[in-house]
């Protein structure tokens, strides 16, 4: 069987973004970037399944600039054994995310397509419920646990008041949640052999999709500041203050 994981290239979590003077987005000179959580786990998933023996390939793809190459080098030292990179410089939105999905679906013929649930940096939540409307494939989101056999996959869900099991046919989409694994590291030798592997570099045209924007940003402005904290004198003042000054906001 073989597993597709999507991974994203975006500011780190531990980066501090600025927006850019003109409210017109985040000015990403010189932040660090890096894979978007939730994908970390989506690779480990895929790798647990082929190291479990039941994945046979496991296909690491990304959509973005050149610079992605680099989270596609670290999803491959984690354990993937080959990466497509679509190449694009300009910005790119979930629904053409989904649509460069679904077109190297149909390239690649895998039987898992996983996904983390949301990047961090745009936090849209959408590209795996897309893609499997695109594709007309069963989706699982948010998974805590996956459990292929028999061509099929049982996928559990932390909802509201409990858990719920889906059990879907293959091929299938799944989203990633935070509890569904903890991501391994890379270790150096692994960072080594990851040079190695084959990666691909397509461009939108050479797979027929179309990645031009559909939705403007209109204007990004920083939460305001926090103001900062006093130290009161006893607990009579303190409680003096809640009673009197503090509000929810
Ligand atoms: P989003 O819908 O933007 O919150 O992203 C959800 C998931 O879709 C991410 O965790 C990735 O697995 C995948 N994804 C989104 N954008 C890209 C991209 N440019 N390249 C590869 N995968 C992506």
């Amino acid at each position: 069987m073989k597993v597709l994981v999507a991974v994203k290239r975006v500011i780190d979590y531990n980066a501090k973004p600025r927006v850019k003077p003109d409210g017109s987005g985040i000015d990403l000179t010189n932040l660090k970037m890096s894979m978007n959580p939730f994908d970390e786990i989506a690779v480990e998933e895929a790798v647990r399944l082929k190291e479990g023996g039941i994945a046979s390939e496991v296909v690491v793809v990304s959509i973005g600039p050149a610079a992605a190459q680099e989270v596609l080098r670290t999803a491959l030292a984690l354990g993937g054994d080959r990466a497509v990179l679509l190449q694009d410089e300009g910005e790119v939105q979930p629904l053409a995310v989904a649509k460069a999905l679904a077109a190297l679906c149909k390239r690649e013929q895998p039987d898992l397509l996983i996904l983390g649930k949301q990047a961090i940096d745009d936090d849209a939540c959408q590209t795996g419920q897309m893609v499997a409307a695109l594709l007309d494939w069963p989706q699982a989101t948010f998974a805590s646990q996956v459990d292929v056999s028999g061509g099929r996959v049982k996928v559990t869900r932390e909802i509201d008041g409990g858990l719920e099991t889906l059990d879907l046919a293959l091929p299938a989409v799944v989203t990633t949640d935070l509890r569904l694994n903890t991501p391994r590291y890379a270790s150096l030798p692994n960072i080594m052999k990851a040079k190695k592997k084959p990666l691909d570099v397509l461009t939108a045209g050479e797979l027929g999709v179309d990645l031009a924007p559909r939705l403007k940003t209109l204007k990004v402005v920083e939460p305001p500041k926090r103001s900062g904290g006093v130290m009161v004198a006893d607990v009579a003042a303190l409680v003096d203050k809640l009673r009197n000054e503090a509000k929810v906001i």
